[in-house]
């Protein structure tokens, strides 16, 4: 048997063998579509003769990536796999963009500009206009309008004339990107359009395109996988209509229809065996998405046994929701002989606000976790300031990282200076880093004569990013981020300025500055896409831009920095296995955990009180539930904290749960249960069955009932509550177990 076939059932080897030039694979949650999808690269390169740099095989998160390739690995060899052009489609633009950019004219050496350079980009010219357009709505409109591929002049001639404020504000913002040589993340995807539009020749190499979750991506990136396999048109995607949830980014649903149209040759397969959840789990999800009643009935098939009934459980309060997830992994932990370790649950969040009680609670229990999805790491003051720093060496048109730490650490450069320097550098129109320089060379001048501390401050600012700037040009090999990294912290004398700016975690904060540190040298031995990357293949007939070794690896650092938004992990670097993952639902598209939690299951939260389209938001839910393999847990708050203001309101469950769940009841488990429930999770996960004894080891170490735990922790609001907020409790396996066997 082929090594690459094993293991897969008939219609995944269809699938991976498939002869036709155009397939789309369209299953279910857990029915193996990215395993297939990653057999058919190996496939492919193994019996039909491709070269791994001929092939691009896109992802929708970093973190897929990253499986995949280790997926790869295994399969094909390091070697093979390193040669893919494998990654986002935003970081594989990028890479044309980077070596090919030149042919339509984009200037060497770009920044990215993330969504906070972004929006404050927006928030200097919405000010500037006194407009009363909101930030974070100009940012979003003008995100789809790029999407659609439209320029502020297109835009401008379909709008209403009410409309004309956000066309200016457009046009405002492309001229101040364009100033600051910097593309946002529109611009990677769109710039990439116009290359291979132009340009077809750069991917004339290309002999055939894979994607992954295909019914996330939108227009743009549907033109852009046409336009990779312009040439040999082999296309294989996988996707599920019903995991579909990023509509509020302009994905476009439609798309596999469209490419149905576009190749008439197009070959669907089906997979229809589930091999991820319980079947108990996976007939819940099912009822969910099946609300939905204009969607297409589809098969599914369970491979597993019932399982354990998903739990739905209500709560007093939000904190006491976060205290019983908390006795619920200690008490799963203890109780289960080995099979389940902290790395195997998740916490998946309809939105990223909701983890900060989760977080404190985790905290306080010393549960260990990790939130991704979430900004956290890079958003920690310390690494911030430092990767701004790193942001100004590599590209000193970064304007907002220039401002963020112009006077971090303090140099006496006071707010009307910056005032000074900023309108100056606008009116001169020219960048503030080169308005800077001309006032320090006594080039130019500002308004009033600086003061001669702001004077001295900037200067020192200037030297050490020149002198670090001079060092990357000599940093000739990959370490120039952590090199850099080095040199900064050193000139700055960072680890005393934290000693005396936060001397209560002083501590804490320099360990974060050697995390980064370390993701910098990670960034160098594995190249940032993730996993090892080799560079573009070399066109005849095209010249490839030249490439700096060092300024090359700063980029991408920088780059994958910038491109790690939502939809991807952020504390990678980190490697410590066993904690509990802290997610949004989108960041966790195409993962499984053996137990999921979903807490926050109310009307309001999901479906959200924003959302737009209903229907997305139980797809949501669907996408959430069927991450989970062997537990499921549901829960609420039935009193929910209102922002702002100071009462409380009572919360309604979601309308999307069936009410076969919503009935369920839950006995406390006995000695003989609780032998057959573990059994059956070991079975699920392939995990070896514990001995009996093993059972309900350390459980005596927990609090009997969740009443103790609220009492304890001092939650005095919700002590006089709790017997009257129990009686309304359904009765939960979690509240007595029992420790005696
Ligand atoms: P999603 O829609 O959530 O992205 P998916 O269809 O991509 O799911 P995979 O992640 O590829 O599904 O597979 C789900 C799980 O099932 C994985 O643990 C995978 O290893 C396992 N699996 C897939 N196919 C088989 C098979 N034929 N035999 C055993 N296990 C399988
Ligand atoms: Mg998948």
């Amino acid at each position: 048997m082929d090594p690459i076939l094993d293991g897969l059932n008939p219609a995944q080897r269809q699938a991976v063998t498939s002869p036709n030039p155009i397939l789309q694979v369209l299953a279910p949650p857990g029915s193996g579509k990215t395993k297939t999808l990653t057999a058919r690269v190996a496939y492919l390169l193994s019996h039909h003769g491709y070269s791994p740099q001929d092939v691009i095989c896109c992802t929708f998160t970093i973190k897929a990536s990253r499986e995949m390739r280790e997926r790869l690995s295994k399969l094909v060899g390091e070697r093979v796999q390193s040669r893919l052009i494998l990654g986002t489609f935003h970081s594989i633009c990028r890479r044309y963009l980077c070596k090919y950019g030149y042919l339509i004219g984009l200037k060497k050496g770009f920044g990215i500009a993330d969504s906070d350079d972004s929006r404050g980009i927006l928030r200097r010219i919405i000010k500037k206009l006194n407009s009363s357009i909101e930030i974070r709505a100009a940012q979003g409109r003008i995100s789809r309008h790029k999407a659609h591929g439209l320029t502020p002049d297109e835009l401008a001639e379909r709008v209403k004339a009410d409309e004309l404020e956000l066309v200016d504000i457009y046009r405002q913002y492309e001229s101040a990107l364009a100033a600051s040589n910097l593309l946002d993340y529109d611009d990677l995807l769109v710039r990439c359009v116009q290359l291979l539009r132009e340009h077809p020749d750069c991917v004339s190499n290309v002999q055939t395109v894979l994607v992954d979750e295909f019914q996330d991506t939108n227009i743009i990136q549907y033109d852009l996988m046409n336009l990779f396999a312009a040439k040999n048109r082999r296309i294989t995607i996988v996707g599920d209509p019903d995991q579909s949830i990023y509509g509020f980014r302009s994905a476009e649903i439609q798309n596999l229809k469209r490419m149905q149209k576009r190749y008439s040759n197009t070959t669907i397969v089906l997979l229809e065996s589930n091999y991820r959840s319980s079947a108990s789990i996976l007939s819940s999800a099912q009822e969910v998405i099946e609300q939905d009643t204009t969607r297409p009935a589809k098969k599914l098939q369970p491979t597993h046994s019932h399982g354990t009934m998903p739990v739905l459980r209500k709560l007093p309060t939000a904190n006491a929701e976060a205290h019983w997830m908390v006795l619920e992994i200690k008490r799963c932990v203890a109780m289960m002989g080995g099979v389940l370790g902290m790395s195997d649950f998740a916490v998946l969040l309809r939105s990223a606000s909701l983890s900060t009680r989760i977080e404190t609670a985790f905290g306080r229990a010393g549960i260990p976790y990790k939130m991704v999805g979430g900004r956290k790491f890079f958003d920690r003051t310390e690494v911030k300031t430092l990767i701004n720093y790193l942001r100004v060496v590599s590209h000193t048109g970064h304007t907002d990282a220039l401002l963020a730490i112009i006077n971090v650490p303090p140099r006496r450069i006071g707010e009307e200076t910056i005032r000074q320097l900023t309108t100056g550098a606008e009116k001169a129109k020219i960048t503030l880093w080169e308005f800077i320089k001309d006032v320090i060379q006594g080039r130019r001048s500002t308004e009033k004569k600086l003061q001669k501390a702001a004077e001295l401050g900037l200067c020192a600012l200037l030297k050490l990013v020149e002198a670090s700037r001079q060092k990357l040009q000599e940093c000739e090999d990959p370490s120039a981020p952590r090199v850099l990294l080095e040199y900064i912290t050193e000139s700055l004398s960072f680890q005393d300025y934290l000693i005396k700016t936060y001397p209560l975690d002083e501590d804490s904060r320099w360990a974060n500055v050697r995390e980064l540190m370390g993701q910098a040298n990670e960034t160098a031995v594995s190249s940032g896409d993730p996993g090892q990357e080799e560079e573009l293949p070399e066109i005849e007939g095209i010249e490839q831009e030249q490439v700096h070794v060092g300024e090359e690896t700063l980029s991408r650092f920088l780059a994958n920095v910038a491109l790690a938004t939502e939809a991807t992990t952020q504390d990678e670097g980190e490697k410590v296995t066993e904690k509990v993952t802290i997610s949004t639902i989108h960041a966790a598209k195409g993962l499984e955990w053996p137990v999921v939690f979903i807490p926050a299951v109310y009307n309001g939260s999901i479906p959200h009180s924003r959302a737009e389209v209903v229907d997305e938001e139980r797809r949501l839910l669907y996408v959430a539930m069927t991450r989970a393999q062997a537990l499921l847990y549901l829960s609420l708050p039935l009193r929910q904290p209102r922002l702002g203001e100071g009462d409380d309101s009572s919360t309604t469950l979601t309308p999307f749960l069936p009410p076969k769940l919503v009935k369920t009841r839950f006995r406390p488990l006995g000695p003989q249960l609780l032998e057959k429930v573990v059994y059956s999770i070991a079975d699920i996960l392939r995990r070896p069955r514990p001995a009996a004894e093993e059972l309900y080891k350390e459980l005596h170490s927990l609090p009997s009932t969740l009443d103790d735990q609220w009492t304890t922790e001092g939650e005095e609001k919700d002590k006089g509550t709790t017997k009257a907020w129990n009686a309304s409790l359904e009765p939960h396996d979690s509240e007595q177990p029992n420790p005696k066997r």
